[in-house]
Formats: C-alpha cells, sequence, structure tokens
C-alpha cells in the first residue's frame, strides 16, 4: 500500500529543501507531460508505509490569467485531479500573509490540505512569531512548523501526515465573497454541476475571475448559460471583477496573519529601510523623485548634447565632407558624390546624433533600475496609475518618453503583463519628446513672447492630459483587461554593479544602434532624396521644387481645417517624421530670410504646435513600437491613430480659438 502525496507553495519557500529533507536521496527527475515544467517525484517510508512525493512548481497563485502561466496550470491540473490523497502547501513563515494566498485558493479548491509553516528561523530573526496552534485553528487543518534547512520539525511532519492521511478532511475554514459574487457563484455551481462537470465549486470561481482555458472547458449549451451571469456580475464590478474575487482572499489572509503573526521586538534598521523612510515618505518622496528625474534629464542632456555635436562633427566631416572630396578627387561623376556624400554620409550623420542622448538616458535608467530605486518609483505611481488602467511600472517608460519615445518604447519590454506593455506602447508617444523643443521654442518665442514658460509647460501637460483621456478610451475598448496586481518585491538598495549596468546598457544600446543603421537610416536617405531632386530626378536648385515639396502640395489641403494650409507647413510636418528637430530646420530653409511670423498667425500657431505635439512619432520610435507591437502593420495603424488624434486636437483647439 502507497500513500501519494503533493507539495505546493511560493516560489523559494522551501520546497525543495523539504523535499530532500523528506525524502533523502531517492528521487526522480523528469518533466510533466507535454511541458519543459520540472517534475520531480521522491519516495519514503515511514512507520513500514511507503509514501511517494510530488513536488509541484513554485506559484504565488493557482489561477493563470497570463497565457505562459505553465507552472501553475501544470500545478492545478494536478491538485484538481485528485491522484494525491492529500496536498502539502509549505509556507514561508517569514513572508506568511503574502504565502497564504495560495493557501486561501487551495481551501477554495475543496482538496484534503496540510499547511507547513518553514522558516521559523528566518521569521526569529525578524522578529516574528507564528502561532502554529492558532493558525491549524483558524484554517481547520493540520499544521506544523519546521525548518526545513536543518531538518527541524520534518519528524512530527511525517506523524502529522500519517495520521492525516487514515482519514483525510477538508479545511473548515470558508471563504465569503461579496454577496453578489457568492450568488452568481451559486449559479454557475449549479449550471456546471448540471453538466457533470468535475470540481463545481472551483471552476465556478475560475470563470468569474476570468482564468486562461475555464470558458473553454466548457460544453456549448452550459457556456451559453453561463455567460449571462459572468457578465452580468462584471458589469456589477466595472470590470473589476477578478480583482474582487481576489481581494475576498486578502481580506482572509490578512485576517487570519493578524491573528496568529506576533512581533516580539524592534526590527533592526537597515539603511534600505532608512533610505526607504525618506525616499517613500508621503511629503518628501515625490519632490525627491522630481529631483532625481530632473539630474536624469539634466544628466543626459548636457552630456548627450556634448557629444552630439562631437559626433556631429566628426561623421559629418569624415562622411559628408572628407569623402564628398575624397570622391571628387577620384573623379566620380557629381551625381554619385551628391548621393554617397551628401544622402548616405548625410543619413549617418544624422543618425549618428541619436546615439549620445540615447546612450546616457539608458545609463542613467541602468543606474536607477540596478541600484533598487526604480522598484520604488513604480510602487510610489501605482496607486495613481491603476485609476487609468496601467499599473505603476509603466510610469518609467512614460517618463523616459519626455526625454526620447526610442528608449521608452524600448523599457517597456521589462513590464511584465501584456496588457500594460500595449497600452504603454500606445500612450509614450504623447509625452513630448525633448526633441520637440526647438520647434516650441522658436514658436513661442515669435507667438507667445509674453508667457513662454507657461505656454511651454502647458503643451506638456496638454499631452499628458491627451494621454490619460487615451488611457481611459483605449482601456475600456481596444485594450479591456486589468493591469496585473503588484506584487513586486522592492529589493534591498545596493551600489550599482559595473558589471550589470554595462549588460543593461549594451543590451539595449545595441538594440538601438542595429535599428538606427538600418531604418531610421533608409527613413533619413529617402527624405533626403525627396528633398534634393525634383519630379524629373534633377538636383533641385531651389527646394520649392523638390518632390518633398510637390508631397507637401499635395498633403496642404488636409490642414486647411487647422488654419495652416500651407504647403511649406505640410512639408516641414513631413519631415518631422525623421526627427522632430527636422521640423524647425525645415521651415526655416523653406521661408528663407522670412520669419515665422509671415506663414503663422498667434492663432494657426497654436494649432500648429498642438499638432506637432501629438502626431505621429518619429521613424525611430515607429521602429522600436514595431519590435514590441509585433507587427508592422499594428505600429503604422498606432501611427495612423497618434495623427488622427492629433489633427482632432488641433482642429477642435482652432475652432474654439476662432470662437473666441
Ligand atoms: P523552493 O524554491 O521552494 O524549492 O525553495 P528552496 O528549497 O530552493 O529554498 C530556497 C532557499 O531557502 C535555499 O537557499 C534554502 O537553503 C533556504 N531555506 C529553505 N528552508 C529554510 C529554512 O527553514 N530556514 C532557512 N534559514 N533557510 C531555508
Ligand atoms: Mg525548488
Amino acid at each position: 500500500m502507497k500513500h501519494i502525496i503533493c507539495i505546493v507553495g511560493n516560489p523559494n519557500c522551501g520546497k525543495t529543501t523539504l523535499f530532500n529533507a523528506l525524502t533523502g536521496s531517492h528521487q526522480d527527475v523528469g518533466n510533466w507531460p507535454g511541458v519543459t515544467v520540472e517534475k520531480k517525484v521522491g519516495h519514503y517510508v515511514h512507520d513500514s508505509v511507503d509514501y511517494e512525493l510530488v513536488d509541484l512548481p513554485g506559484i504565488y497563485s493557482l489561477t493563470t490569467v497570463s497565457k505562459t502561466g505553465e507552472d501553475e496550470r501544470v500545478a492545478r491540473d494536478y491538485i484538481l485531479s485528485q491522484q494525491a490523497e492529500a496536498v502539502i502547501n509549505i509556507v514561508d513563515a517569514s513572508n506568511l500573509e503574502r504565502n497564504l494566498y495560495l493557501t486561501a485558493q487551495l481551501i477554495e479548491m475543496r482538496v484534503p490540505v496540510m499547511l507547513v509553516v518553514n522558516m521559523l528561523d528566518v521569521a526569529k530573526k525578524r522578529k516574528i512569531e507564528i502561532d502554529i496552534e492558532a493558525l491549524g485553528r483558524m484554517l481547520g487543518c493540520p499544521v506544523v512548523g519546521i525548518v526545513a534547512s536543518r531538518e527541524q520539525g520534518v519528524f512530527a511532519l511525517k506523524e502529522m501526515i500519517a495520521e492525516f492521511l487514515k482519514s483525510p478532511t477538508l479545511p473548515k475554514l470558508s471563504l465569503r465573497y461579496a454577496p453578489s459574487i457568492e450568488k452568481a457563484h451559486q449559479e454557475i455551481e449549479q449550471e456546471i454541476q448540471n453538466a457533470d462537470s468535475l470540481h463545481p465549486h472551483w471552476l465556478a470561481i475560475e470563470l468569474l475571475e476570468g482564468a486562461n482555458g475555464s470558458r473553454e472547458s466548457l460544453d456549448v449549451a452550459t457556456r451559453a448559460r453561463v455567460m449571462p451571469i459572468i457578465e452580468r456580475t462584471e458589469k456589477e464590478f466595472v470590470g473589476n471583477l477578478d480583482i474582487a474575487v481576489a481581494d475576498a482572499r486578502y481580506k482572509l489572509v490578512a485576517d487570519v496573519s493578524s491573528k496568529v503573526e506576533h512581533k516580539t521586538g524592534e526590527l533592526p534598521t537597515t539603511l534600505t529601510d532608512r533610505i526607504d523612510r525618506i525616499v517613500l515618505n508621503r511629503v518628501a518622496g515625490f519632490p525627491i523623485f522630481l529631483f532625481i528625474i530632473y539630474c536624469m534629464f539634466l544628466f543626459t542632456q548636457n552630456l548627450g548634447s556634448a557629444f552630439i555635436d562631437f559626433f556631429d562633427i566628426l561623421v559629418g566631416g569624415v562622411m559628408v565632407t572628407g569623402f564628398g572630396e575624397l570622391l571628387e578627387a577620384i573623379g566620380v561623376p557629381e551625381i554619385v558624390k551628391v548621393v554617397l556624400a551628401d544622402g548616405v554620409g548625410g543619413g549617418l550623420q544624422t543618425v549618428s546624433t541619436f546615439i549620445p542622448v540615447v546612450f546616457f538616458l539608458f545609463f542613467f535608467l541602468a543606474i536607477l533600475e540596478d541600484s533598487g530605486y526604480m522598484a520604488r518609483v513604480a510602487f510610489v505611481m501605482d496607486k495613481v496609475l491603476r485609476r487609468f488602467g496601467l499599473s505603476g511600472r509603466s510610469f518609467v517608460p512614460m517618463l523616459v518618453g519626455f526625454g526620447c519615445t526610442v528608449p521608452a518604447i524600448m523599457s517597456t519590454r521589462t513590464l511584465p503583463s501584456e496588457h500594460d506593455r500595449k497600452m504603454t506602447v500606445m500612450l509614450t508617444p504623447f509625452m513630448s519628446c525633448s526633441a520637440k523643443i526647438p520647434i516650441y521654442s522658436v514658436f513661442v518665442a515669435a507667438f507667445f513672447p509674453k508667457y513662454k514658460a507657461l505656454a511651454m509647460g502647458g503643451l506638456y501637460v496638454f499631452g499628458i492630459l491627451i494621454g490619460v483621456l487615451a488611457a481611459l478610451v483605449f482601456g475600456k475598448t481596444l485594450f479591456r483587461g486589468n493591469p496585473i496586481p503588484f506584487v513586486m518585491e522592492l529589493p534591498n538598495y545596493r551600489l550599482p554593479s559595473l558589471k550589470s549596468v554595462a549588460l543593461l546598457l549594451w543590451d539595449k544600446a545595441k538594440d538601438f544602434i542595429e535599428r538606427a543603421f538600418t531604418v531610421i537610416f533608409l527613413a533619413t536617405i529617402v527624405i533626403w532624396f525627396l528633398q534634393s531632386f525634383d519630379a524629373r530626378l534633377n538636383v533641385v536648385t531651389s527646394s520649392e521644387q523638390s518632390l518633398l515639396a510637390i508631397i507637401g502640395r499635395w498633403l496642404a489641403p488636409i490642414f486647411a481645417p487647422l488654419g495652416f494650409a500651407d504647403w511649406r507647413c505640410a512639408t516641414a510636418l513631413i519631415s518631422g517624421f525623421i526627427a522632430k528637430e527636422s521640423v524647425v530646420s525645415t521651415l526655416q530653409i523653406l521661408l528663407g530670410a522670412s520669419a515665422v511670423s509671415t506663414l503663422f498667425t498667434t492663432k494657426t500657431a497654436l494649432s500648429f504646435l498642438v499638432f506637432t505635439l501629438l502626431y505621429t512619432p518619429c521613424v525611430a520610435a515607429i521602429a522600436a513600437i514595431r519590435r514590441e507591437v509585433g507587427s508592422a502593420p499594428r505600429a503604422a495603424l498606432i501611427a495612423l491613430t497618434q495623427c488622427c488624434v492629433a489633427w482632432l486636437a488641433a482642429f477642435v483647439l482652432y475652432q474654439l480659438v476662432l470662437i473666441l
């Protein structure tokens, strides 16, 4: 006769250590069928009875909302299959509340559970004492405390298992949801019970939570009866039903842990605690954060632009002038020289000017990240952003977006959920990037000389507002679903290590450089070509005859409702597609000696500024977006959406100003 039991617990709570302590060296390691998740099975004998122990993957939760939740699925399916007579749930005593979330789910699964409280030594060191008996009484299941790494309590555990398996029982505690969820749950459970589904109680919870695969597991008829109940309840919780379900668990575990956990003294404060007391302080936290960000931009702008000139002169001197002269000297035809030196060389020059700012921004970000500060920023901003359907981590990319959209988009890759990633990619371009500053400066100086700072600041704020608006709209339509709950642990501060900063930096810089020399480079050459040649492919003498001007004339009517129908405006906007700085330089070239005020009035200037603030990000940013969203059409769609939003905003604003 052989008993089968399984072990489940959060990652790093000591599962493997306990497994080894119980089984010694008698174990087989393989993979779970169909997936690459490790499967470990071991044996031990106690009182001449044979026990088979199955080690499940370490997980925080048993419901999988993410697509890649293989670990969760393996654990869930195995526990529900009831191949094991009982589940041993191991929890980390020094982190009891968070670990008990999984316990709450096991209770809902209605399987026989025993609780093992591990790491009692760590808890003791942190001045936490856990009342094991009270915990057992509250949950209504056997509980034992151990120190797995020292094999303390392992014998008691074996005794407990032997005793429990004589007649396995379900935990006595039960979970209460909000009344309307309870009601919906009962109705759904009834429906799936009628359809002979297994584990109706748990499946009904999964259905309400929108867990992966739960709806698909029902037959068509049952699904048709169950969906209205879910939709009704979802409506009641305005799309936050899964949070409401999880909330019931959080409340339960908070209640349980507050009753069984006792502090036995004051914790010695660590340096991290002391820094956090300042950095996460209600009053001081935000100004400190703003100051650090201010330093970041100061740092990148100054150092970056110093190097911009360096690159500009170096690459310009070598590739454009020097290369041009060389070509001339060896006697190549003028046209070849123009294409190679001015076109290709000029393209390289433009591209290389991007590198320093991006480099320094990444450098600073890598330091913030490696030191542990970035996690705090996300933590602080989480509350605010959650209202707009974003999570705290989205904040960093959007912030970087004020510097340059390219690294901002690239940094979305660290966001753990697809939903957050897509939303953030979509919203980041609304944060006005620093390349637009030259445009603002010229226009603000010419049209709002008395309110320079106000006008500049106003544009930034306007961009943010439109971003917020877009977040609300997209959150309700395109990207429905919720930002994943914030469970990131705040790491201890440490001095950034040169190696990991270098690695972070290299990883991102490499990506940028690769792209810079493909997409951006090609696009730069295309615009240069359009600017330099006329319809018969002759080199133009005046920019008015260039292909770019022809396209500008063609597009100009689109901007008539916004107040600037002149072809030169359209042409400047097209060149802004390559780099926003070019909007001003192109305008200046096309205007010749006359001032911008000959082309705009205060009202149309305002409209033009709003349009440039919001319209398509530059080609480098679109290339980055393409990479993150995975397809060119989708990236194009995002760029097009931006243009439409920009047009609408400028239109509404211009018409309003006309009326006033
Ligand atoms: P798993 O991810 O759940 O399999 O966790 P492991 O068994 O790999 O344990 C994670 C770490 O915690 C290892 O370094 C263990 O040595 C350590 N560990 C496990 N149990 C205890 C314990 O009771 N006390 C202490 N101090 N460390 C433990
Ligand atoms: Mg392990």
